[in-house]
């Protein structure tokens, strides 16, 4: 009895000391305070805004059939370029200009020095609008209905595209130039891989020697309300990207009449495989972008949040608990995967000679194809599914540091331009041109600087996409102090 009780004191005692330290450790994050914002979102930019309406009438639309998108797409482009050229006349003079592959576009505005440029991304195609009659403004007119403008593309990703034009001709019409070169690169196909734009503007690069010290592109921007226990707006830096494997299984067993079923057939087998996979779910795990995300904004958080986000060594089970519970945080910390496709029979009463599925995977960073495959093959465990690679795979990013060149001058900006915004590190679950840009350097960051609301996150790839002046006016002034910097 006297050492239970023994045990019971010593087990109190531990219990205290931890809550103790983890008390600390909350304590200790104090709030550095916010830098007063310097940059004018105020005088707002109403011919910027006009261009950018016009921007929206360029229709380059990237469908799944690439055969289609080059051929449609080829007049089109060139018409978008010359329009950039006629509007945006002093980096038309100033800059050099360089079509890559027909269709895709590199300016350089050249810097005093020669050191590594820093390169912007953006790019020049939108995805359909296939239901334009449910839309509530036509989506390839450009209107602009009190301070918001409507249309495909307002916010992917003619919003980086005209924001980085407006801001390189302001800077440039005050007479300034940079240290080192900027490079502006718009592809023609970042929608459906990139592969025509993305890949050749890489490789140009590095046929022509020319050393990158960071590229910037879409992925995230400044979000509301989407870090729990944060009042702030957050803005949030993509360092790396899930990457995006496809599987095919396979069973072919001879079929025959449905009246006289064989208990084993190929239905019956991939169903079975199909239910193992999907019971399965890849662990969770809280480490990299994710949780330098939640450890960076733990000191502006509320105390119950703080003390979660401050002590992540013990509370990181539960942190992965809840987070587990909403799709999209979910999909941040773990590998994900669904059945997208299941093909079998032609018959209803022949059993089908052959079945197939296909299974998408997002993979997290240091999570490769080829540990997947072989993760699936055991949980499978059955000889008659053949397992293979559908299309190329594309692994997960590399992580890029979250500090040093390009992100110390992006979170700057960031806080000379947004009022009270705490800028943190990310993992952004869809796929960027960025992967396309692996090879120039490795800093590459994935950050916009629009403020999204929920409702503004709806429009982009679905239907009512808008952005307002506000939005745009702060953007055009970020990248012009950002440029200031470089
Ligand atoms: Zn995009």
């Amino acid at each position: 009895m006297q050492m239970v009780k023994r045990i019971f004191k010593y087990l109190g005692i531990g219990i205290l000391l931890l809550l103790t330290v983890m008390l600390v450790n909350t304590l200790l994050q104090s709030k550095p305070e916010f830098n007063k914002t310097t940059v004018n979102t105020q005088d707002l930019l109403k011919d910027g805004f006009l261009r950018y309406s016009e921007s929206i009438r360029f229709r380059v639309i990237g469908h799944d059939d690439a055969v289609t998108n080059i051929e449609q797409n080829k007049s089109e482009l060139q018409r978008f370029h010359a329009w950039m050229r006629k509007s945006y006349p002093i980096l038309a003079k100033t800059a050099r200009w360089e079509t890559i592959n027909g269709g895709s576009l590199l300016i350089t505005i050249k810097g005093k020095n020669t050191g590594p440029a820093a390169m912007f991304l953006g790019h020049l195609d939108v995805v359909p609008a296939d239901d334009s009659t449910l839309w509530k403004y036509p989506p390839f007119e450009g209107e602009i209905i009190g301070d918001t403008l409507w249309g495909r593309g307002t916010l992917d990703d003619k919003n980086a595209v005209i924001a980085l034009l407006e801001a390189a001709e302001r800077m440039l019409a005050k007479g300034q130039q940079p240290k080192n070169s900027i490079i502006l690169a718009f592809g023609q196909d970042e929608e459906t891989g990139g592969a025509e734009g993305a890949a050749h503007i890489q490789k140009h690069l590095l046929n022509n020697k020319i050393p990158i010290s960071f590229i910037a592109d879409e992925g995230f921007g400044v979000m509301k309300g989407i870090v729990p226990g944060l009042a702030n707006d957050c803005a949030i830096i993509g360092l790396a990207e899930k990457g995006n494997l496809t599987l095919k299984l396979t069973v072919e067993i001879p079929g025959g009449h449905s009246a006289w079923p064989h208990p084993e057939n190929t239905t019956s087998v991939l169903a079975n495989a199909l239910s193992k996979i999907e019971n399965y779910q890849f662990p969770a795990k809280l480490e990299g972008p994710v949780k330098g995300l939640f450890a960076e904004s733990a000191p502006y958080m509320n105390f119950g949040y703080k003390f979660l986000f401050s002590n992540l060594t013990i509370t990181a089970p539960l942190v992965k608990s809840v987070l587990t519970n909403g799709v999209k945080t979910a999909a941040s910390i773990r590998t994900t995967h669904v059945t997208t496709v299941i093909q079998a029979g032609s018959k209803e009463n022949v059993v089908p000679p052959a079945a197939q599925a296909l299974i998408n995977f997002r993979t997290v960073p240091n999570h490769s194809s080829e540990e997947i495959i072989e993760q699936i093959k055991s949980l499978v465990n059955d000889d008659r599914i053949q397992i293979s690679k559908f299309q190329g795979a594309i692994e997960s990013s590399p992580i890029s540091p979250s500090e040093g060149i390009g992100i110390n001058e992006i979170k700057k900006a960031i806080h000379a331009t947004f009022p009270k915004t705490v800028a943190v590190p990310g993992l952004v679950i869809t796929g960027t041109d960025c992967k396309n840009y692996t090879k120039l350097t490795p800093r590459i960051y994935r950050f916009v600087p629009y403020t999204f609301s929920n409702h503004n996150l709806s429009g982009i790839h679905g239907r009512n996409e808008y952005v307002t002046i506000q939005q745009f006016t702060a953007a055009v002034g970020y990248y012009e102090y950002l440029f200031g910097l470089l």
